[in-house]
């Protein structure tokens, strides 16, 4: 009999399957489609590549500041799609853990279909495979969250955006968060007119207020349609040229229209397939796998990791799951889940970031510092052009650890892994002011706001390096 078996191929499910079988335990990975998962056919790779375009047409538009003259950018949609698809192979083609885990002996199955309990050991998959196993690992990640209301059979998910034909001319997208922004921003640079619909008073409401606020701001700056707080949708129905949607807020009805609706109001586990009862497997209230601190599920032979468990979200972290859970599935109960730094970031334009605490978090419960240096104050970004945004660092007065660090603007997402790095490793803002950093770069901006939070604590030391970014 296999030791164990893994569902799904994304990346917990690789990285599960590679440590399991380096632990030496017989293994094979069984996965619906292709390897890699929806990390690399559906979810960052492709829309890193759909989101280099839209970068590419933004740059374009700007070189006429700097004396380049050529003509105006032009979008061969289908011709994106093809680049889209190279990427995509590309990457997979490159992936180290392919050959890893055909070298370290793992049975891989891919295009198997869905995978199915049939008893407690046994799985069936819809490709006709039947294969029992000790343990199991499930890292079979989520899905985008569909609206139930009358019409949503008319609406696309940002999944749609590889079989659409050319860009729309108008979208509404629907939901705020990371996967509706990015949808928002990419289809703007390419020319649609973006209507964003957020039920909550704030787009991008687990960020910090802050970047809330610029990032709706830059929005409708770049003419996009930001509706917050817009109520309720009712319907949508289909009209000649696109889809409308009907939604009520207070009593009064209202309706918008487009070419294409894009709902994105959330990711649930992607565990419908899996006949979870006939093995014992339990899900929590938000419908993800139940799992403890050492990513064991309610069954004692079957771990979980990955988006399936609902915790955050993220390639880095389901990484870490798949180890941490084939560790504790083959050696016993080890290796616990640690807290851990977590810096979080979307390449929209303006791109924006965030690592540790929110300012209103860190005052719930520190004495903090606040400092906050805006995009149109520093050198790089004058020198860029990219004078949209800020950056916020936040650090607990009596210890001068660093708390937390919001950007929204150009390389936001890089900056926050620099502040990340330093979380992880107790750094406190008077050591990162002492670091003189290169000038002039997005993260030599940190070695100002240290100085700057340094200057508040009163302290001597050479602080000043950092004055100039
Ligand atoms: C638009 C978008 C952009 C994103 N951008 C980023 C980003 O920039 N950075 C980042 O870190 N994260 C990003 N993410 C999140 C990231 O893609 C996920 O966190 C990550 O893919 C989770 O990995 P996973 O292994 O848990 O699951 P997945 O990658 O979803 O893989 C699960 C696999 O299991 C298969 N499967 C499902 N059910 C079964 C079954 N019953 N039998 C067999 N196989 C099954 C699925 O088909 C899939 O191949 C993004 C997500 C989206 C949607």
């Amino acid at each position: 009999m296999i030791d164990v078996i893994v569902i799904g191929a994304g990346p917990a499910g690789v990285v599960a399957a590679l440590r399991a079988a380096d632990l030496g335990a017989a293994t094979a990975l069984i996965t619906r489609d292709e390897f890699g998962g929806m990390a690399a056919n559906d979810g960052p790779v492709p829309v890193r590549t759909l989101a280099h375009a839209a970068r590419l047409m933004r740059e374009a538009r700007h070189l006429a500041n700097y004396g380049i003259v050529v003509s105006e950018p032009h979008l061969d949609y289908p011709r994106l799609l093809e680049r889209v698809n190279e990427v995509v192979h590309d990457a997979r083609s490159h992936s180290t853990f392919r050959a890893q885990i055909d070298s370290a002996g793992v049975r891989v199955y891919e295009r198997a279909g869905f995978a199915r309990f049939v008893d407690p050991h046994t799985i069936e998959t819809e490709s006709g495979l039947r294969l029992q196993a000790n343990k199991f690992i499930l890292c079979t990640g989520g899905k985008s969250r569909r609206l139930s209301v009358p019409g949503s059979e008319w609406t696309a998910t940002h999944s749609d955006a590889w079989s659409l034909k050319s860009v729309p001319d108008s979208m509404l997208v629907i939901g705020a968060g990371a996967t509706g922004v990015q949808v928002a921003s990419i289809f703007n640079a390419f020319g649609s007119r973006i209507q964003l619909f957020q039920s909550g008073p704030r787009i991008l409401p687990t960020e910090d207020a802050d970047v809330s606020a610029a990032f709706a701001e830059a929005f409708r700056e770049a003419g996009i349609m930001v509706h917050e707080n817009f109520g309720v949708i009712e319907s949508f129905e289909k009209t000649q040229n696109g889809i409308r949607m009907l939604y009520s807020n207070e009593g009064k009805k209202n309706s918008a229209e487009a070419s294409l609706a894009v709902i994105a109001v959330g990711w649930v586990a992607d565990t419908g397939n899996l006949n979870l009862e006939i093995a014992g497997i339990q899900t929590n209230q938000r419908g993800f796998l139940q799992v403890d601190e050492y990513l064991q599920t309610t069954a004692a032979h079957v771990f979980a990791a990955g988006d399936v468990t609902g915790r955050l979200m993220l390639v880095p972290q389901a990484i870490q799951d798949g180890f941490i859970a084939a560790t504790n599935a083959i050696k016993g109960r080890t290796l616990p889940l640690e807290k851990q730094v977590s810096p979080i970031g979307s390449f929209t334009d303006p791109e924006y970031a965030q690592v540790g605490l929110t300012e209103a978090k860190a005052r719930e419960t520190h004495d903090v510092l606040v400092a906050t240096v805006r995009f149109d104050s520093t050198t790089r970004t004058i020198i860029d052009g990219r004078t949209t945004g800020f950056c916020k660092l936040i650090a607990d007065r009596p210890t001068r650890t660093i708390l937390g660090c919001h950007v929204v603007g150009e390389r936001a997402v890089e900056i926050t892994q620099v502040v990340a790095i330093a979380m992880a490793s107790g750094m406190r803002v008077d050591d990162l002011a002492r670091i003189p950093l290169s000038y002039p770069t997005y993260a030599g901006i940190l070695g100002r706001l240290a100085a700057t939070l340094t200057r508040q604590l009163n302290l001597q030391g050479n602080w000043q390096v950092n004055e100039q970014s």
